[in-house]
């Protein structure tokens, strides 16, 4: 995809209080979410459920501390992946205090780095758990632990950079367009960058030429507008690609991939795409 002015691009304004309000709102979240999956993680011995539980609080970590940077009207992206890892990194270490308190029936708050590396360490030369009827401990339970936070970290980093990663902005008015996903059921798209050539030069007819796909498809397109509904002067237009994959318990999982990204169009091609999907939905 081609980078050109064609395409929005975000101002990289972080409000006046965009990180402040990040700052408060992510260091209560991380202590209210890490202190209810320490427990979590104490509490429920299967392997399978704490890998779930884990990056479930890394994404609710990324997740709120995002949503707060959008409330706060934060468009940098760069700014986003820093306090995602940041807080996921916060999240982490209070997961540990939370843990360690639960740990010892809660009698003992361990908050210092070094006292809560002592514990651990000392932990690790016995062991705290068992897999396989085996006792976990030493290098291998050191790095299990070091990939938990890994993950945590990781998780909150892609959720709260993803809150804004197709989300434009208008500077004039000041607030962040309103979505509206026209279709996710378009067939495939087999030649990408015909479509975005010919999108590039406001021809959409190589959009508008594709039907609803087959319900059996597991590769389909989504197209998404972006519109200001105050100055109604910004409209941009997104295309994904939707892989879809069935596992064997029958669930369906569904990956993204971008087409084209916020590409600026005018109101009368907005029109024509409203009044395209319309007709099929
Ligand atoms: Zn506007």
């Amino acid at each position: 995809m081609k980078e050109k002015s064609l395409y929005y691009k975000e101002s990289g304004h972080i409000g006046a209080m965009g990180p402040v309000i990040m700052l408060l709102v992510g260091i209560i979240a991380s202590g209210v979410l890490a202190g209810i999956y320490g427990f979590a993680m104490f509490y429920i011995p299967f392997v399978y459920l704490n890998f779930i539980l884990t990056v479930l609080f890394g994404a609710c970590i990324g997740m709120v501390v995002g949503n707060s940077g959008v409330a706060a009207k934060v468009r940098n992206r760069k700014l986003m992946l820093l306090f995602g890892a940041l807080f996921g990194l916060i999240a982490a270490y209070f997961s540990w205090i939370a843990w360690l308190f639960a740990a010892s029936e809660m009698n003992y708050l361990v908050y210092e780095p070094l006292e809560i590396f002592t514990v651990l360490l000392e932990a690790s030369k016995v062991g705290i758990w068992s897999l396989f009827g085996s006792i976990v401990k030493g290098g291998f339970l050191w790095s299990i632990w070091i990939m938990e936070a890994l993950i945590i970290i990781t998780a909150a980093t892609y959720t709260a950079y993803y809150t804004i990663r197709n989300r434009p902005f208008c500077e004039s008015c000041n607030e962040w367009l309103t979505s509206t996903t026209l279709t996710s059921r378009l067939q495939a798209i087999h030649n990408h960058n015909e479509l975005v050539l010919a999108l590039e030069n406001y021809n959409i007819e190589e959009l508008t030429k594709l039907n609803v796909c087959h319900p059996d498809d597991l590769i389909r397109a989504k197209v998404t507008l972006h519109h200001c509904n105050s100055c109604q002067e910004l409209s941009c237009l997104s295309v994904d690609e939707l892989l879809l994959s069935v596992n064997e318990k029958g669930e369906v999982n569904q990956k993204e991939k971008a087409i084209v990204e916020n590409l600026i169009i005018n109101n009368s091609i907005l029109l024509q795409l409203k009044q395209w999907c319309s007709s099929f939905i």
